[in-house]
């Protein structure tokens, strides 16, 4: 039900990553967004974009999934784009996606640490792909352009739709945008603030207890309204919904080279990584994903992993560098470009799903005020758009608008 304009209103988002930063943007932009009698609080653990929203690849794509919400959000992150100057402040453009088959160049590729344990298991892909997308690949020539690759070792291209169905973002620079243009319009954004708990007694939400880091006090703040948007996390503050969290490292390395995501299969040598030291008829394959930036860095993203549980805050993620070294030494045995840029970064963070479902959750759970926004597993930068938006929409109007999205109900996994 929609509410009355003149009715006051304290909206706490639970989360400040992508989801709760672009729920935070399109709330206060929503035509019943008053100021005067609205309030808007972004209550985020550690930093804005702390965990996975900070460290995606930023792939944006019309065959990404679920299908009732990737269009809207396609579009509407090519209209923020228009209105805020996206390509200078969060990198958009758009970027062909395709696929490639490589075969290692042995001179190129350090000999594997004992320790980094990834030697011989078979790659646990990130699900990004669906059956769809993969019908989709088609396979062409090597692109002229495509040439920071080794030439001998690249065997295959195929083309993943054409430029104007893909495009990109920098993921931090995207968040930390949408918290800026939140506050500037009046929302409001604490740091280090851990909510601790959620008081929904009676069947309506009443206030919010989160504990600021820095002094170790507890605050409590009223409530009328609740967005759950903690990413993997957001089981830990409403323990109804269930969310799954993979771990997954990544790397940015500096390299100025042409526009092109792409998503590799790379055959190592036969002897690469075998513990037993029995020579193999084929070399193990890996998968690492690698996506240019204008900004003359490549990120490069690894496996999934369920060696170590979700900690309790994004701080605490343990990146393991072997891991990443292990992806660096991947992609360095394709291409030249890679193996001498400088590496930026070795991270890791948590991918959120919920269990048996490839759709992320979005919308109201029963009790009055609680929205869920959460689970968007690989395409919650993609998605991140039309969440918020739909965000907006349950917590003004009581419904969604723009987007048919009953099958993402939070109580059907409740
Ligand atoms: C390696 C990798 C590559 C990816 N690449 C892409 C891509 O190319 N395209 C794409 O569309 N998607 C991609 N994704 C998926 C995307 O990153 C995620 O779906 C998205 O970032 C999830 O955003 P979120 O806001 O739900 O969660 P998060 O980014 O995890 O944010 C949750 C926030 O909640 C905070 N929080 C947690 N607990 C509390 C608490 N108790 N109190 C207050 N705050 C709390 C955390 O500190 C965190 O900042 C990728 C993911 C991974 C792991």
């Amino acid at each position: 039900m929609a509410s009355h304009p003149d009715e006051k209103r304290h909206i706490v988002i639970i989360g400040g990553g992508i989801i709760g930063c672009t729920s935070a943007y399109f709330l206060t932009r929503h035509p019943s967004f008053n100021p005067k009698f609205h309030s808007i609080t972004i209550l985020e653990a550690t930093a804005i974009a702390a965990g996975a929203s900070g460290k995606a690849g930023g792939l944006l794509a019309l065959w990404a999934y679920p299908p009732s919400i990737v269009p809207l959000s396609f579009r509407l992150h090519a209209e923020l784009a228009a209105e805020h100057d996206g390509a200078k402040r969060w990198g958009y453009r758009s970027v062909q996606a395709g696929s490639i088959r490589a075969k290692a160049q042995s001179d190129r590729l350090e000999t594997p640490k004992a320790d980094s344990g990834t030697g011989s298991a078979e790659w646990n892909k990130l699900p990004k792909q669906d059956e769809a997308s993969l019908k989709s690949l088609e396979k062409k020539g090597i692109p002229e352009d495509l040439d920071w690759f080794i030439a001998e070792g690249l065997t295959e291209y195929s083309s993943i739709g054409d430029a104007d169905a893909t495009a990109q973002v920098h993921p931090y620079q995207f968040t930390t945008s949408m918290a800026e243009l939140a506050q500037e319009k009046g929302a409001e954004v604490k740091v280090g603030a851990h909510v601790d708990s959620i008081d929904y007694t009676g069947g309506h939400v009443k206030s919010v207890t989160y504990m600021d880091r820095q002094t170790k006090q507890i605050h409590t703040i009223p409530a009328t309204d609740i967005v759950v948007s903690a990413g993997p996390w957001s089981s830990h503050v409403f323990p109804d919904i269930a969310v799954d969290a993979l771990r997954a490292h990544s790397v940015t390395i500096n390299a100025h080279v042409t526009p092109y995501v792409l998503f590799t299969d790379i055959e190592l040598p036969k002897d690469f990584g075998a513990q037993d030291g029995k020579k193999r008829k084929h070399g193990r394959r890996v998968n690492p994903e690698v996506y240019a930036r204008p900004n003359g860095e490549v990120y490069v993203c690894g496996e999934g992993d369920e060696l170590i549980p979700l900690p309790s805050t994004a701080d605490l993620v343990q990146c393991d560098p072997s891991r990443c070294q292990d992806v660096v030494d991947y992609v360095s045995s394709i291409s030249d470009e890679l193996r001498t840029g400088e590496v930026t970064a070795k991270q890791a963070c948590y991918l959120p799903s919920i269990p048996g479902s490839s759709s992320p959750v979005i919308g109201g759970t029963g009790i009055k005020g609680m929205v869920v926004a959460t689970g968007h597993s690989c395409w919650g930068i993609q998605n991140s758009c039309a969440t918020g938006k739909l965000v907006s929409e349950f917590v003004f109007e009581g419904e969604a608008k723009s987007a048919q999205v009953g099958a993402m109900d939070p109580k059907i996994y409740m």
